[in-house]
């Protein structure tokens, strides 16, 4: 099995060239993130995820959590490597100061996590699920909730979970049942939260829950859901750890992937009720939980680009040691590497071009989310949340499924032997496989981007994102066959693009059921189209920089090589699901249900 290697020349060129890094670092707060200290930030990110984190990897798989009576063990190696992430402050990256952590900006968090969770996805799952619980309380938290325990989560000394998820309730939460009973200046929890990612291990001492309840006499649906803190082991007011609150682990989950990381079913309230504390106003935990949920989709979509990119190294890598036929060019000479046959480099360009595609995409939005916190100018904040928002069900839906097809292809690279589970690509593809599934399902994000962000917006949003990829299409001089295919690629994907925005528009109120039918095609399109642009935009400056001096000529040319693949291979997928978002849902919804 090949080792990870971060690949740092793209994310250089991706956080430079792309996604604009000077710019975020003179935003107010940004200061820090200057071009040396990010270059060592993800030097050391990367011998970090390749030295510890990637050797656990395949053990992890193969170990898997152990329950015992409650309690929780990750497999062998994990406490240490995590206690090593801790002391490496890698938790805290870019959490605010004030609470100890490096406030780098989130452009420059997202090529780390994607290291981490490249090198061993199901370690990366703890602290993904810690910052989605940070941002909670930063979001909402009391000051003195703030006081009491952000301190030791951006640490990591303490993790912390997101509970929404109870058996009758997974995508819709309004079917929320677990209760919060008012007790004095604090509620007492009751209720079963199911699939709880590090809902109980054995790496932290303290694991703070944020659970999602009812209060008695609240309004039914996702309007009577608040949002609760609930500490595993209650906090003195010293700081020091008191009682085993009244939450416990019942069982964990044996799953098809992602084994290193616990997923706990978990009990509240058993005997007296656990103890917890109301985070926000009563009432608004759905609402708080999408604000952050927000966030964790854009961590999830990177999840995608991780698991692309490990899974074409090892293909790569086999592919070039496996030697097995001639060359079609010379049959009478020897057996060459596989990686010399047309319908290999066919599959390793694919996976290639989308793991490049799907990280430029990743780090736009990226840099986008630090313009949107911290643009001194409140219309360039609403211009840059405005992406964000319209962006993230893009990237965490496309980078996922994305992430599939990738490891799917880097089975087929190894033949047999990648259906054997020794070499590790069949890890990579159950791995992939739940990042379509949580933090909402592709068909949720797709249901969000056609519904809540181009139809009810009338198109607005959706308009000028057009407008900005057709500036990159005039701004293109196709001085050579290269950039002439790419960019002619790109302007046709924008027309289909343009071509279902206006169809999704107009037809919404008309025939919502048809609209949704083609609600996952319009987003695997809208994917792949904004990926295209990224990697037109990548090829043009390669272009130039190809004839500076000492510019690095191989990295360059492969750009302009990986983007004008893509735009034969993957944006001419583009036209058919045009054809399918647009005329596909007759047939979608024509059979009657009793006859499936
Ligand atoms: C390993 C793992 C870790 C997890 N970690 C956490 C965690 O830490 N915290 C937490 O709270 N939850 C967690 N979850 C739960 C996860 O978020 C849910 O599984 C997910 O949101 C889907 O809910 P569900 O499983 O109930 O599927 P369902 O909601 O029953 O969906 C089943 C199918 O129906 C489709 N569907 C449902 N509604 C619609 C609709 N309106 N339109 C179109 N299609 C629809 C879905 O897309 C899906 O294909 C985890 C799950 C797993 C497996």
């Amino acid at each position: 099995m090949s080792a990870y290697t971060a690949p740092l020349q793209d994310m250089h060129f991706v956080l430079n060239e792309l996604a604009g890094l000077e710019q975020i670092s003179a935003l107010p707060g940004c200061e820090e993130a200057t071009a040396e200290t990010v270059t060592a930030v993800l030097h050391e990110a990367g011998k970090f995820s390749s030295g510890v984190l990637a050797p656990l990897n395949r053990p992890g798989d193969v170990a898997g959590c152990r329950w015992e009576d409650g309690d929780v063990k990750t497999p062998a190696g994990f406490v240490e490597a995590y206690q090593q992430f801790v002391e490496g402050g890698w938790n805290g990256l870019n959490f605010p100061c004030e609470f100890g952590g490096q406030g780098l900006p989130k452009l420059v968090a997202s090529p780390v996590l994607e290291m981490v969770m490249s090198a061993n996805l199901g370690f990366s799952l703890c602290p993904l699920l810690t910052g989605g619980a940070i941002e909670a309380l930063l979001l909402r938290g009391t000051p003195e909730q703030k006081a009491t325990y952000l301190h030791r989560m951006v640490e990591g000394s303490w993790t912390g979970t997101m509970n929404l998820t109870e058996p009758q309730a997974g995508s819709d939460l309004g079917l929320i049942r677990s209760k919060a009973v008012p007790d004095g200046d604090h509620y007492r929890i009751y209720g079963q939260k199911i699939f709880i990612t590090h809902g109980e291990h054995d790496m932290a001492e303290n694991i703070i829950h944020l659970v999602l309840a009812r209060l008695p006499d609240a309004p039914e649906g996702v309007k009577g859901i608040s949002l609760f803190v609930v500490p595993k082991f209650l906090v003195n007011p010293d700081g020091s750890l008191g009682a085993r609150n009244d939450v416990r682990c019942v069982s964990i989950e044996h799953k098809l992937g992602i084994h290193a990381s616990p997923t706990a079913v978990l009990s509240y309230g058993d005997r007296e009720g656990a103890i917890g504390y109301l985070v926000g106003e009563e009432n608004r935990g759905v609402e708080y939980m999408f604000v952050m949920m927000n966030e964790a989709r854009y961590t999830v979509g990177l999840q995608g680009v991780a698991v692309s990119e490990r899974a074409y190294q090892l293909a790569r890598s086999y592919a070039a040691d496996r030697v097995q036929s001639k060359d079609l060019a010379d049959p009478r000479g020897p057996s060459v590497a596989i990686i010399h046959h047309p319908d290999v480099r066919r599959m390793l360009m694919t996976m290639r071009a989308l793991a490049e595609a799907t990280r430029a995409v990743a780090y736009v939005v990226g840099a986008a989310i630090d313009q949107a916190h911290l643009a001194p100018d409140e219309a360039a904040r609403q211009e840059a949340r405005a992406f964000v928002d319209y962006m993230i069900p893009i990237h965490k839906g496309w980078a996922t499924e994305a992430s599939i097809e990738v490891a799917n292809l880097g089975i087929q690279v190894h033949g047999g032997m990648g259906f054997i589970e020794e070499t590790g690509a069949a890890q990579y593809l159950r791995d992939a496989r739940i990042t379509t599934i949580y933090e909402g399902t592709t068909g949720i994000q797709a249901n969000d981007l056609v519904g809540r962000k181009t139809a009810r917006e009338g198109g607005i949003t959706a308009r000028s994102l057009i407008a900005r990829m057709q500036e990159t299409v005039d701004r293109i001089d196709p001085v050579d066959a290269d950039l002439a295919i790419i960019r002619d690629a790109l302007a046709r994907g924008i027309q289909d693009y343009t071509a279902c925005v206006e169809w999704i528009v107009a037809s919404y109120g008309s025939d919502i059921r048809a609209v949704h039918a083609g609600a996952v095609p319009f987003l695997k399109l809208a994917g792949i189209v904004c990926g295209g642009w990224q990697l037109a935009r990548a090829a043009d400056i390669a272009t130039r920089r190809l004839v500076e001096a000492g510019s690095d000529r191989d990295f360059l040319s492969a750009k302009v090589i990986t983007a004008r693949f893509y735009a034969e291979h993957l944006m001419s997928r583009v036209a058919g699901l045009r054809q399918t978002v647009i005329h596909g849902a007759g047939s979608t919804m024509a059979l009657p249900v009793e006859r499936f």
